[in-house]
């Protein structure tokens, strides 16, 4: 899903009026701005555990829609699958607003009872045992009420009734019996709609048959894979339509399906033409695309943005970051659904960084860069001190589709493990996810095992830190070149939110000579930490995270002189950093001959050793943190038996 708020950008600037309205880089300031327009009633939200005790198999919607009338009638047959003996009465999420006319089970009418405002009860003549298979059928009418976003709204565009549905989150039980919790995907599902032949229906799956009956029109489409309640969604109004035409990786030409309203329909084949080449790169970087048996397609409708429902998604225009990010949620989103609305980063986060991954790999046919977008997202993350990715209040759907921390933060995470794991751990790793995760639920620790799995890393840290944690740091580098050529580094990094204290992270240093420069990644575990690395040139600055890998914001870099005395030593002129020191002291070798392992002690002042280890050639950083404060003194023997003593100061 993705909001869109063009007509408060025309009244911010001008400016903006001139570009493409409907390519939004401005997403936060839309988001935030949307925040205002949310004035739909909100229902209960609590995932209802009476659904618990049956499996959905199987759906068949046969509704009337008139477009010209905010109303929904028809009939929902229900397959399923008791999970429990006993069971003697199913449980739907259902408004209460709507009037059921008649449950039919086995060819007889049962009653039910609503209770509050959104629970169905069903009662069956006899008890199921568990593991039976099962159907009834529910005709229902009425207007529904419509929360969230606006899960059932009737509009008009040009003059012309039209209707349409979005879920997302908490909206199918506004409209028709669910179960409205994020457990259970519905195997498979027909919808058949019937409309005034002035319109079309549009949604999920095949298009199997298309009948006039009448002065009426019947749409029957027809989806065999897996799908969450709040991706079932129609559309009704005159719809145009076309196809464009995808061959994808695995041989197979896929059909993306156009409803387009007809006065939008020049713009809507320059945009679906354009996202042709966007759904190869998808397909080919991730895994084949999902519903290839079937269709991808677009249906217009007027919320002022874009929902990715399944196989077809709902677009109220047709730029290039709408249609990326929505086409991104067929993977991430669909496919693959968050298991919690606390995990609704796997959605957005995902299908915001997707869309700026087509920045990278389409530099020339879009107008905001590769590098001006991720600077927007850092724009947006840092705008605030806190927040975390972690939705930390499911009850607000304006929390749940924060821009700033679930779509640009979201994707910033994403943009991190690319750097931290390297391009080919990343997205091996996502691929596995994707297809271990295939047509299911998944929650983040799932995303983070697979990615730890390919990588051979450990990311539980990274986790707390970047998913749980709040905010972001701020790093300050000193850097000075010795007259061996060493450049060494101090890193210090303070933290914008108190709940996270350090976060622990490769940073890289661009240093550049003349004509020549080195990129540097820097393994940060320490604040304070002094990098030393051999550099053939002379270098004359640094600049921090040039291509933007880090979240991070008012960083500086300057040169300065931080080591003060070096002592001659056998195996390389030493020196102690820092001294004095609090946790831990790094020994340091410039000139460095020595291979393999260096013996060490530290001594008090007493003449007590107090602590014992050896060096590897790149572990230089002894934990002094459970010393008493004083003076120490730290004695290192070479291999050849001599020792060499320097005195450090434990705060
Ligand atoms: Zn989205």
């Amino acid at each position: 899903m993705k909001k869109l708020l063009t007509f408060l950008l025309l009244a911010f600037t001008a400016s903006l009026f001139a570009q493409n309205l409907t390519d939004d880089d401005l997403e936060n300031i839309v988001c935030k701005e949307a925040e205002a327009h949310d004035h739909f009633f909100q229902p209960p939200l609590v995932a209802n555990p009476l659904t618990d005790n049956y499996d959905l198999k199987y759906y068949r919607f046969e509704w009337y829609i008139d477009p010209a009338y905010y109303f929904i009638e028809g009939k929902a047959t229900v397959y399923f699958e008791t999970l429990a003996d006993n069971f003697s009465e199913i449980n739907f999420d259902f408004s209460s607003q709507l009037a059921i006319d008649s449950i039919r089970y086995h060819g007889q009418d049962v009653a039910s009872t609503a209770d509050g405002n959104y629970l169905l009860s069903v009662q069956l003549p006899a008890a199921l045992p568990a593991g039976a298979l099962d159907s009834l059928t529910i005709a229902y009418s009425g207007a529904p009420p419509s929360s969230g976003f606006g899960s059932f709204i009737q509009s008009e565009h040009n003059g012309i009734p039209s209707l349409w549905t979005l879920s997302e989150p908490y909206g199918s039980q506004d409209w028709w019996p669910c179960k409205n919790g994020l457990d259970d995907k519905i195997d498979s599902i027909d919808i058949i709609i019937t409309t005034p032949s002035a319109y079309r229906a549009a949604s999920n799956g095949s298009l199997v048959q298309e009948a006039a009956v009448g002065s009426d029109k019947i749409y029957h489409w027809k989806h065999r894979y897996p799908i969450a309640p709040y991706l079932v969604a129609i559309g009704v109004t005159n719809y145009a339509q076309y196809t464009d035409n995808v061959p994808l990786s695995n041989g197979t030409n896929l059909p993306m399906l156009n409803y387009v309203y007809p006065e939008n329909l020049p713009d809507a084949q320059i945009g679906t033409g354009n996202l042709v080449q966007v759904l190869q790169f998808y397909d080919s970087l991730f895994v084949t695309y999902p519903f290839f048996e079937e269709k991808y397609g677009h249906a217009q409708f007027g919320w002022g943005g874009g929902m990715e429902h399944q196989t077809m998604s709902f677009v109220t225009s047709y730029g290039w970051s709408l249609l990326s990010h929505e086409l991104a949620h067929q993977w991430f989103g669909d496919m693959v659904t968050c298991g919690s609305w606390e995990d609704i980063w796997l959605n957005e986060g995902f299908a915001t960084y997707l869309e700026g991954l087509t920045r990278e790999r389409f530099p020339s046919q879009v107008q905001t860069q590769w590098y001006d977008w991720k600077l927007s997202k850092i724009n947006s993350v840092i705008s605030q001190p806190g927040g975390s990715v972690l939705v930390d209040d499911t009850t607000s759907v304006n929390r749940i589709f924060s821009g700033r921390l679930s779509y640009s933060k979201g994707a910033y995470l994403l943009q991190m493990l690319r750097w931290k794991l390297g391009s080919d751990d990343f997205f091996g790793g996502l691929r596995n996810y994707l297809n271990e995760r295939q047509f299911d639920y998944a929650k983040t620790p799932s995303l983070q095992a697979h990615l730890e799995a390919k990588s051979g890393q450990d990311l539980t840290e990274y986790f707390q830190d970047w998913f749980a944690g709040q905010g972001f740091p701020s790093y300050q580098v000193v850097w000075e070149q010795s007259s061996a050529g060493t450049v060494y580094l101090q890193l210090n990094q303070t933290t914008s939110h108190p709940s996270v204290g350090f976060f622990e992270m490769p940073v890289p240093v661009l240093l550049k000579g003349f004509g020549v420069d080195s990129l540097v990644r820097l393994e940060h575990t320490q604040n304070g930490e002094l990098f030393s690395v051999d550099i053939p040139f002379t270098v004359n600055s640094a600049q921090f995270d040039p291509d933007l890998w880090l979240l991070s914001a008012n960083n500086t870099v300057q040169e300065g002189e931080l080591v003060a005395t070096r002592d001659v030593f056998a195996e390389g002129n030493l020196f102690l950093f820092p001294n004095p020191a609090s946790d831990w002291v790094q020994v340091f070798f410039e000139n460095s001959k020595f291979q393999g392992e260096l013996n060490w002690h530290i001594v008090n002042a007493l003449g007590q050793e107090t602590k014992a280890g050896s060096l590897e050639r790149d572990g230089r950083t002894i934990d002094i943190s459970t010393l008493s404060p004083g003076l120490y003194r730290l004695v290192l023997a070479d291999r050849n038996g001599e020792t060499t003593v320097r005195s450090f100061v434990k705060k």
